[in-house]
């Protein structure tokens, strides 16, 4: 098991280029979700300890939004190969704290390098515009500036990548930031603080605040010099930090819940949608926000799609993170399990008939075996809440129309997927989801250059494309009169 050994595992608070501890002493223990066990402690800091960091945080603004892009851009250059020669150690930090395979870990640290190096290139190009005037005597400019302290808070799922999706368009856009990671996963998020410490960030620019959800939320949302919150967690929270950010009219973006369909039509090539279902269902044990919720399979395909998908599932090997060929790690705790079996149960309760798994794994602990569920339906919980677990319920469906109107049928618009060989069904579908992502035959679709986000209750912004530093600038318009004609 990893110890403290890890040069990234610090169990400290940084604020104003200073490691510190909560001003009460407290701490909380975070646990290796693979063993039970505590792998060590952060602070509980609260309220004051945060207003510390926005203050240090606005100080520091004052003369980093002077810097100039390039030099911005090459600092994140830094970030980026910093992160990528640490691969290793961050990623077994992350599995270790968060549960996942290794090799999914060294993914998410990559990714996470590769948005830094995205907005390392993007804050070269936040261009402005020269608007035809309507005066003779007068011109116009359009400019863009940082907009001033941001607060990131992020949940325990992605802990490193949903910070680069904030902290890399944050700091190119000339910001600077208060960062939250959840309690569960601090150290991943920890990490960012050393590791923009170690390239040459200055004091300030980046403070990492760990412990009470409810007091450090609380003081960013109340605290006039906190201009944005950028925020990926559940709607319930979401909704929340909307509220009460309304007092001080803060920009927000928010990264909230999903309840995926992915729908598999009776002329899709059933082999590759197997493949995909089993990425964008099982990847982090099934609990990420773009996982799929609702399998939807046409009458036509529907035993053999349901066959074939329990087959692979059961095939999956479910380990610890760090052990070799894992392909599933354990959920991140007893509560995430508690909450699988309940909606198991209901779905068994209403007809809904297991066909592989259903059950905590052998190993123990928080481990649960992939699961596959025929005869899902409306009425079972599982149309409308998040499952987070490795669980795959299969709804049947006969025509297009029935098949887009169940996928829409949720408050939710954050990913979805479906599968077919049919060119003008591939546009009516696509067109017809009420989606922020549709994908079309694939079932894994993030990457940086692409725009990450959710409609109606999933959330606010985009994260990563060339609109996600968008979101970090405040748009000025400049009347230049007096000019002569
Ligand atoms: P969560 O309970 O909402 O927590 C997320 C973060 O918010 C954590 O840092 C948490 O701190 C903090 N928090 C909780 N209560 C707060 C409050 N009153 N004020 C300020 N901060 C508060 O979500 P989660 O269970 O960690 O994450 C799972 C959810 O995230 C799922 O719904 C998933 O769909 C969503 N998600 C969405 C995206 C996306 O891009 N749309 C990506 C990943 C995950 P503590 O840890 O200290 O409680």
């Amino acid at each position: 098991m990893l110890q403290k050994t890890s040069h990234f595992m610090r169990e400290a608070n940084l604020i104003d280029g200073e490691w510190i501890q909560a001003d009460s002493g407290a701490t909380i223990d975070v646990i290796n979700p693979a063993t039970s066990l505590k792998i060590g402690t952060v602070p509980r800091s609260g309220r004051a300890e945060t207003l510390r960091a926005i203050e240090a945080a606005d100080a520091a603004f004052r003369t980093w939004r002077k810097t100039s892009a390039l030099e911005r851009s090459k600092l994140l250059r830094a970030l980026h190969d910093a992160i990528m020669d640490n691969q290793q150690p961050l990623a077994e930090l992350l599995t270790t704290e968060q549960g996942k395979s290794l090799t999914e870990s060294k993914g998410e640290i990559a990714i996470s390098a590769a948005y830094v190096l995205w907005f390392a290139e993007e804050a070269r190009r936040t261009y402005g515009q020269v608007v035809p005037s309507p005066w003779r005597d007068r011109r116009i400019l359009v400019t863009r500036e940082p907009t001033g302290v941001v607060a990131a808070i992020t949940p325990w799922n992605f802990p490193s990548s949903m910070l680069s999706r904030k902290i890399g368009p944050a700091l190119a856009a000339g910001c600077t930031a208060v960062i939250k990671p959840a309690s569960q996963t601090p150290y991943s998020g920890i990490a960012w603080g050393v590791l923009c410490e170690e390239v040459g960030f200055p004091k300030g620019v980046v403070n990492v605040v760990t412990g009470s959800a409810g007091e450090i939320g609380d003081e960013i949302c109340a605290n006039p010099l906190v201009k944005k919150i950028t925020f990926t967690g559940s709607t319930e929270v979401g909704k929340l930090l909307i509220a009460k950010a309304a007092s001080t009219v803060k920009k927000v973006s928010m990264e909230l819940g999903g309840n995926a369909p992915f729908i598999v039509f009776d002329d899709a090539d059933i082999d590759r949608a197997v493949e995909g279902a089993i990425i964008a269902k099982y990847r982090n044990s099934g609990q990420t926000c773009v996982c799929t919720n609702r399998f939807f399979a046409q009458e036509g395909i529907y035993d053999e799609f349901v066959e074939k998908l329990a087959a692979a599932s059961k095939g999956l090997k479910v380990g610890p993170g760090l052990e070799e060929g894992t392909q599933q790690g354990p959920l991140i705790d007893d509560k995430a399990v508690e909450k699988v079996e309940e909606l198991i149960s209901d779905a068994v309760a209403k007809g809904g008939k297991v066909v592989t798994g259903g059950r905590r794994h052998a190993l123990g602990g928080s481990f649960f075996e992939p699961t596959v569920i025929a005869g899902a339906k409306p009425e079972m919980r599982f149309m409308k809440e998040e499952i987070f677990g490795p669980v795959a319920p299969v709804f049947r469906f006969k025509t297009e129309e029935e098949a887009i109107a169940l996928a829409n049928d949720t408050e939710f618009g954050l990913a979805s997927y479906f599968y077919t060989s049919d060119l003008g069904r591939t546009m009516r579908v696509m067109e017809g989801l009420k989606y922020g992502m549709v994908g079309v035959n694939e079932g894994l679709i993030t990457t940086v250059e692409a725009p990450f986000g959710g409609v109606k209750e999933s959330g606010l912004g985009r994260e990563g494309g060339h609109q996600g530093i968008d979101d970090y600038l405040d748009t000025k318009y400049v009347c230049i009169g007096g000019l002569g004609v």
